[in-house]
């Protein structure tokens, strides 16, 4: 059972609605769009009986909301995002296009960092990196070899490397991958 602490401030609220019991409890603000987040429970009936169930899930949602802040601080993006993808149903096709983004441009870029450091303006960068290369290369000049193994240039015809724009629809769905997961993170213990 959650024990409420007595210096705890009060971030959520029980509200009768109809012939139920609401409850609200804020959860911090959603790392990727900012608007905060709540969780919420309706308990049937208004009675005595009631709101004692009501007070009981208030304190556990307030459990819930205070322990998603706390690992935020050391669980990285990378970390976050493998869970996601072992929780959450996608099809075959889905996943498999979800896992070619996430290995070849997320972890990349972003997969070490912690996502209580990861702002807005962190995923704001990405993005504008990869309108402007998809590889993300840092504008040196480099060839782009055709094969990992040993090889021949000039038989496998590599070609030095030319920017190309990723795809908006790819970045797209490349900010919904991450904003996914770090949603899912603030639902998480
Ligand atoms: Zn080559
Ligand atoms: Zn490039």
């Amino acid at each position: 059972m959650t024990r409420a602490r007595a210096d705890a401030r009060p971030r959520g609220n029980i509200e009768t609605r109809g012939d139920s019991l609401r409850i609200r409890v804020y959860a911090g603000p959603d790392p990727v769009t900012g608007k905060p987040i709540y969780l919420r429970e309706t308990v049937r009936g208004t009675n005595e009986a009631a709101h004692r169930t009501a007070r009981r899930a208030l304190n556990r949602l307030v459990a819930e909301a205070e322990k998603a802040r706390q690992p935020s601080s050391t669980i990285s993006l990378g970390h976050v995002i493998d869970e996601w993808l072992r929780v959450t149903e996608h099809e075959d096709s889905t996943r498999e296009t979800y896992v070619g983004y996430i290995e070849r441009t997320i972890k990349p870029a972003l997969g070490s960092m912690s996502i209580a450091k990861l702002s807005v303006r962190h995923l704001e960068t990405l993005y504008a990196e990869l309108r402007r290369c998809r590889v993300r290369c840092d504008g040196k000049p480099f060839i782009e070899h055709k094969a990992e193994a040993e090889h021949d240039c000039v038989v496998v015809k590599c070609r030095p490397h030319v920017c190309k724009p990723m795809a908006a629809s790819t970045v797209r769905q490349i900010h919904s991958i991450i904003s996914g997961a770090l949603s899912a993170a603030v639902r998480w213990d």
